[in-house]
């Protein structure tokens, strides 16, 4: 894993997502390598040569940067990673993400969180005083699979219990449950467990299919081929278009138990 100490000259950018004004990214990269990316496209404004999730460019600056854009931008919703987590690994020893948080404990900006790891709960003395939400991204409650599709992430049993620590410290959760992997967390039962679970500690799950992108298919179809090669040629006929996102939508509809925003 190369680390690598980089400067900045911005930090907040506007964000196309629905219902995200900013995105602020500390890094550029991440540890947690999670097989169906779809922020691989920033290795390009890098000089890394290294494979994505090999190598994390810390933006040492990022606070200080932070706190001069934010004189100028009008009030809006902040998220917290779009292309990166700003959680990962590396955060435990720079803190960038936490120096960021404290820039905005004065400002009037409301901060959205996504991450997968379990670190976001160090924060919880910051995030209690801001105006936030704290999101946890699912993509199967099954470990194994976990580890294969996402292996520099937190366990789910730690992502778990550090979303009841939020949830416990009085702040607003939420859940990311996608990419929901084909053929593995699909079925109706997979969606009904994961929604059961969840249910007690967030306010709301949104939900997104798996894009199999051609940037992110030759990843995905490298985890398949050494995990279970049966489900390549399954996956391929999704490639190639179905009703699948029809089907999947009503699977959700039926097991859904707190409110659900959909990103497909
Ligand atoms: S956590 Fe997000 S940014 Fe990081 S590798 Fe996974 S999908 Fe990509």
């Amino acid at each position: 894993m190369k680390i690598s100490e980089v400067t900045c000259k911005s930090v907040v950018v506007k964000s196309r997502i629905y219902g995200v004004d900013y995105a602020v990214n500390p890094y550029t990269g991440c540890q947690h390598n999670c097989a169906y990316c779809y922020a691989t496209f920033m290795k390009k404004y890098t000089n890394h040569r290294e494979p994505w999730g090999q190598f994390v460019d810390v933006k040492v600056n990022a606070p200080s940067i932070l706190k001069k854009q934010l004189k100028t931008l009008k009030k809006g919703r902040v998220l917290f990673s779009s292309v990166t987590d700003a959680y990962q690994p590396v955060e435990a020893q720079y803190e960038i993400t936490r120096k960021c948080l404290t820039q905005l404990e004065h400002a009037s900006f409301f901060v959205s969180i996504l991450t997968k790891s379990a670190l976001v709960t160090r924060d919880i003395d910051i995030l209690k005083d801001l105006s936030c939400e704290v999101g946890f991204t699912f993509t199967t409650l099954d470990e194994t699979v976990r580890a294969q599709f996402e292996p520099g992430s937190s366990a789910l049993q730690d992502r778990l219990h550090a979303l009841k620590e939020v949830s416990k410290a009085g702040i607003t959760t939420y859940a990311f449950f996608g990419p929901i992997l084909p053929f593995i967390s699909d079925t109706p039962q997979a969606i009904a467990t994961v929604f059961s679970i969840l249910e007690e500690y967030v306010s709301y799950v949104i939900v997104d299919k798996m894009n199999l992108y051609n940037t992110s298919w030759e990843r995905i179809r490298s985890v398949l081929t050494n995990w279970n090669p049966e489900l390549i040629p399954k996956y391929a006929t999704l490639r190639a278009g179905t009703d699948y996102e029809s089907v999947l939508r009503k699977r959700i509809a039926k097991a859904a138990t707190v409110p659900v925003e959909y990103c497909f």
